[in-house]
């Protein structure tokens, strides 16, 4: 992006053009916003109008409520809201939706800023650091609620919770007004304010926006917007023991901050006329500056395979079904991270996939790929053997004078193809081979089934990089099981040598040497879940956990990877992605190893 000549777009870099930003686009045609003025912070219409005109051309947010960890479907949005913040000149401010003070931390609020930090998105403009706290608002919102009570347009209703759940009617049939309903401003304001002081206890009564009882639209017929709740918050303490219901601060938190497009899930659909209503009432009074904010909807991510809901997402990490919110298998942003996933192709993933209007189900095969494709040309090569057993070259000493022998066998670091044109290659990989090689133990069969081209007696095969081989036999234990695999080397064929041609091979095989092989705990995960919507209809998602979503095997590595720090990516040869976990590589000088995943969608 700052490159002053960009690469010509790839099908990842091109910038579908979808609905959003074609209201975007025609907004900005037509200077819905221009009159805009930013005081350089969030504040009332007096606080505003005192400010410059905006330099950003329009105001995106990101509003997480800090109650749990950041998910994929959350980093779609993230995606969204500061890429057209980036893409039109706008600036996208990170918010912490904070005003449900029970299940909220600072743990999840730092979480929430890594993730947000680690996607590639900053919310710094001008010297400016866009990071705000609904919170902030709590004496805003208050003084506004006031306003509406004063003005008429809210009062305090004592009817019981169900009194009111049944007073509001359903779809076909009209709400009842409440006997509250009726009282005067005064009565209301004293009320409220009463509620504030805390003279009443939790649950006793709530303010209600009074719209309209009949309105088919269930939401518009006086939604509560303030409630009584003696909650220590995690910033504000006990200051308050009232709070605002999320569709009254949520507008708010918008105009305040001078959003011009709040981009929300299709659920909120039927709240768009309250978020209306709302910033209509407030813009009237002047406590807020129009044009305000306006609410646009798009379809939230469902991946199939994967659970995208904070709630459930926390019984999986507080019932130990995984090994935490960073759990390799776990779709939240950590998780993914300590998987091996890269910002890039998730940030590809999000541009793919594109907003739309309507819910649809995502393959996580989509995920993958976008994986692998940024992968693909970064991560370099190595061999490894997952499933050992040992190949003894029984010529070995013959052939080259001692059974101590080794030689130094090279091979790229990267295939010419993920080379780009005037760009220097990496150093080669450099590493042994001896008599003795560790071998998959799929490589060799006794027996041959029909096809196969890999080791059996009789059969000549290269280990790659190294020499060709036939294969003599092998010894097995009580059981029959296999324990060694014995093979001639033939002379002359190395790798890279004139007579490298000279004997034709089968197949190529991956090895390790014994002589400098490096031992590693390699975790082999797999999806969380085998059912591709675990928690569709209501179904216990639980029931629908893969058994084996993880296998952990002692696999041999190549000595290349003895320098792999934390989070560093390879392309195990023919096993697919992996990536040096980013929590346990390392401690005690242990090599451990994660699948991101395989080398092509084998859930097909
Ligand atoms: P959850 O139900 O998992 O708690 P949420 O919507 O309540 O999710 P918030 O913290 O309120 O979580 O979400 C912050 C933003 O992320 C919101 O704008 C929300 O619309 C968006 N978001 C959440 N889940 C998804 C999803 N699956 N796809 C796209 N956007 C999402
Ligand atoms: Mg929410």
């Amino acid at each position: 992006m700052t490159s002053p000549t960009p690469p010509a777009p790839t099908e990842g870099d091109a910038k579908v053009s979808n609905f959003l930003r074609q209201i975007i686009e025609a907004d900005l045609a037509k200077g819905t916003y221009a009159s805009r003025r930013w005081a350089g912070s969030p504040g009332d219409a007096a606080h505003q109008a005192s400010g410059q005109p905006d330099p950003a051309k329009i105001r995106t947010r990101f509003p997480p409520e800090p109650n749990g960890y950041l998910h994929v479907g959350h980093a779609k949005s993230i995606c969204l809201n500061f890429g057209l913040a980036r893409d039109y000149g706008g600036i996208c401010h990170l918010r912490f939706d904070d005003t449900n003070p029970e299940k909220e931390s600072t743990e999840f609020v730092n979480s929430i800023i890594d993730a947000v930090q680690w996607l590639g998105f900053g919310w710094q403009a001008g010297g400016v650091n866009h990071l705000y706290q609904a919170s902030d608002y709590f004496d805003f919102m208050y003084h506004a609620a006031e306003y509406l009570v004063q003005a008429g347009h809210a009062y305090v209703d004592e009817q019981t919770t169900e009194q009111m759940r049944i007073n509001r009617g359903d779809f076909s049939k009209p709400g009842v007004d409440s006997p509250f309903r009726s009282r005067t401003p005064a009565e209301n304001l004293a009320r409220f304010r009463e509620m504030r002081a805390g003279e009443h206890e939790d649950g006793s009564m709530v303010l209600r926006a009074k719209i309209d009882m009949a309105s088919p639209n269930i939401n518009m017929r006086d939604p509560a917007i303030y409630r009584i709740r003696r909650a220590t918050h995690h910033h504000t303490g006990d200051t308050w023991c009232i709070y605002p219901m999320y569709t009254f601060a949520h507008p708010i938190e918008d105009a305040l901050e001078q959003i011009t497009h709040s981009f929300c899930t299709l659920e909120f659909e039927d709240q768009r006329p309250f978020y209306d209503w709302l910033l209509e009432r407030l813009c009237e009074g002047g406590l807020l500056k129009a044009p305000p904010p306006r609410q646009y909807e798009f379809a939230r991510l469902n991946l199939t395979y994967v659970i995208t809901s904070k709630r459930k997402l926390a019984q999986l990490v507080y019932d130990h079904k995984v090994s935490g919110w960073d759990d390799p298998r776990m779709p939240t942003i950590v998780g993914l991270r300590r998987r091996g996933y890269t910002p890039q192709s998730i940030q590809l993933f999000a541009e793919r996939i594109g907003v739309t209007k309507s819910d649809s189900w995502i393959d996580y095969s989509t995920l993958e790929g976008c994986l692998r494709e940024d992968l693909e040309n970064k991560a370099h090569r190595a061999m490894a053997v997952l499933d050992p057993v040992k190949l003894v070259m029984t010529n070995w000493g013959e052939v080259f004078g001692s059974d101590d022998h080794t030689e130094d066998c090279t091979q790229p670091a990267l295939p010419h193809s993920a080379i780009a044109e005037g760009q220097t290659p990496p150093p080669d990989r450099v590493f042994k081979i001896g008599n003795a090689v560790w071998i998959e133990r799929e490589d060799f069969e006794e027996v041959p089934p029909k096809g196969y081209k890999r080791l059996y007696p009789g059969n000549v095969v290269r280990l790659k990089g190294g020499y060709v081989i036939e294969c003599t036999g092998c010894a097995k234990d009580a059981d029959g099981k296999v324990t060694e695999v014995q093979a001639k080397v033939i002379a002359g064929t190395k790798s890279g040598t004139p007579g490298a041609d000279s004997v034709k091979a089968k197949a190529a095989i991956t090895w390790v040497a014994v002589a400098d092989g490096i031992s590693a705990e390699v975790r082999l995960y797999d999806r969380l879940f085998s059912d591709p919507h675990p928690d569709a209809g209501g179904k216990d998602f639980i029931e629908a956990l893969n058994p084996n979503s993880l296998k952990v095997v002692q696999a041999w590595l190549e000595p290349s990877l003895a320098t792999a720090q934390p989070d560093d990516k390879f392309q195990f040869e023919r096993h697919g992605y992996f990536v040096a976990d980013r929590v346990d590589h390392g401690v005690d000088g242990k090599a451990v190893f994660n699948r991101v995943t395989g080398l092509k969608d084998s859930w097909k």
